[in-house]
């Protein structure tokens, strides 16, 4: 998977790769990652990739021309590149998303700042428009960096075990069951008893009778979607 990144703030994202599971990632040659800034785009004679708003309205918005150059060039080197664009106007980015995605060769970010990103950019090139939830970030930066880490779990290798995958909150449609690990006792709280007692199958269906509890009460959306199918 190539993942590229269309930002103004580089820095931002590529120190999300410095650790852990996506350097390891990249250093297995299973991720690589490029970046492209809109500046060096730029035809302005000032460097500009912000102006005012059409029409009115507070804050400046990334104009369209250094996009278009940016994005056209991609195109060029890259014909299977799969534009997304993170905006809260967005459908909702779920882990359905994350799996999806992860099938794909090349994903790329297109990281707005300011007010956003004039629209005609987006109705040009966007495959998928994604929010993250329902607030407000400064950048698109933070945004594409929680997509493209819960994509890059679902790439065959990335994590080292694929088995934790299959018991996570949202695979069937509930949360996962609540984790414990040593010692049994810690602070007066004790892991549940079963848990401590060997038998697989019944710490199992006592995982999945928590699971669903949990979702129930936290996440009452998920447990009726769960409730319709089972
Ligand atoms: N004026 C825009 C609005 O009201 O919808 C908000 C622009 S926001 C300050 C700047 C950039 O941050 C957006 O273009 C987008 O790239 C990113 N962003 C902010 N919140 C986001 C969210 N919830 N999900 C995805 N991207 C988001």
């Amino acid at each position: 998977m190539r993942f590229s990144f269309v930002t103004l703030f580089e820095g931002l994202i590529s120190s999300y790769f410095e650790d852990s599971i996506l350097k390891r990632a990249l250093q297995n040659n299973l991720l690589s990652i490029s970046f492209y800034n809109p500046r060096d785009f730029t035809t302005n004679k000032h460097g500009k990739v912000d102006d005012y708003q059409a029409g009115g309205g507070a804050g400046l918005l990334l104009f369209p021309q250094p996009l278009f150059d940016v994005l056209d060039t991609i195109k060029k080197e890259h014909p299977n590149a799969y534009i997304i664009f993170p905006t809260p106007a967005g459908k909702p980015f779920a882990q359905i998303d994350a799996k999806r995605l992860a099938l794909k060769e090349h994903l790329v970010f297109v990281c707005g700042r300011y007010e956003g990103i004039d629209e005609r950019v987006i109705e040009t090139y966007a495959d998928e428009v994604f929010s993250i939830g329902d607030y407000v970030l400064t950048g698109g930066e933070l945004a594409s960096l929680v997509m493209s880490d819960a994509i890059s779990r679902n790439i065959v290798g990335v994590l080292g075990n694929e088995d934790s995958l299959s018991m996570e909150s949202f695979e069937s449609e509930l949360l996962e069951a609540p984790s414990f690990s040593k010692p049994p006792i810690y602070a007066n709280k004790s892991v549940p008893s079963e848990f401590l007692k060997g038998n697989h199958a019944k710490i199992t269906s006592l995982k999945n009778k928590m699971s669903e509890f949990k979702t129930k009460y936290f996440r009452p959306d998920l447990f009726s979607r769960f409730s319709v199918r089972h």
